[in-house]
């Protein structure tokens, strides 16, 4: 059945390891540790694409840009963002908005979510207030709060064009 809206979420997770970049929402942030990924690790993107691929049931991030393939080593998770939002654009779909929501124990990102919005906004080619991004630790709760990895969830509504 075709309808004007779909809905979709994405959930990502990274191991955090001494001595890595630590890169969230395609923004860079100074910190001890960084995300272990085949790409840049930016849990945030991962989770993002993934709603946009599950809302029009494309399958997930792992099937379109595979970690098994030298093509997506260290990539910029912005390019696999442009990738991702152009087969939702292909279908004739637009995004209406995405809700994002961090989950860290370390460091504080509260400075950084601004820019994070702007930057993927710029790179789906949407309005800022199209993207939201929030954060929150688990109180120390789980490998989360032990600053062993990173998560994301993100929810997207899309709408016919
Ligand atoms: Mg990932």
């Amino acid at each position: 059945m075709k309808c004007d809206f779909r809905i979709g979420n994405g959930y990502d997770v990274h191991r955090l390891a001494e001595g890595l970049k630590l890169t969230l929402g395609g923004v860079g942030i100074p910190h001890a540790k960084g995300c272990v990924a085949h790409s840049d690790g930016d849990v945030i993107i991962h989770a993002l694409c993934d709603a946009l691929l599950g809302a029009l049931a494309l399958g997930d991030i792992g099937h379109h840009f595979p970690d098994t393939s030298d093509e997506f080593k260290g990539i910029d998770s912005k390019i696999l963002l442009r990738r991702t939002y152009d087969m939702v654009c292909e279908r004739g779909y637009a995004l209406v908005n995405a809700d994002i929501t961090l989950l860290l124990q370390a460091p504080k990102i509260a400075p950084y979510v601004e820019q994070m919005r702007e930057t993927l906004a710029l790179v789906m080619g949407v309005p800022v207030d199209a993207v939201s991004i929030k954060a929150t630790t688990t109180e120390r709760l789980g490998f989360t709060g032990r600053e062993e990895g990173v998560e994301a969830y993100a929810a997207v509504l899309l709408c016919m064009d």
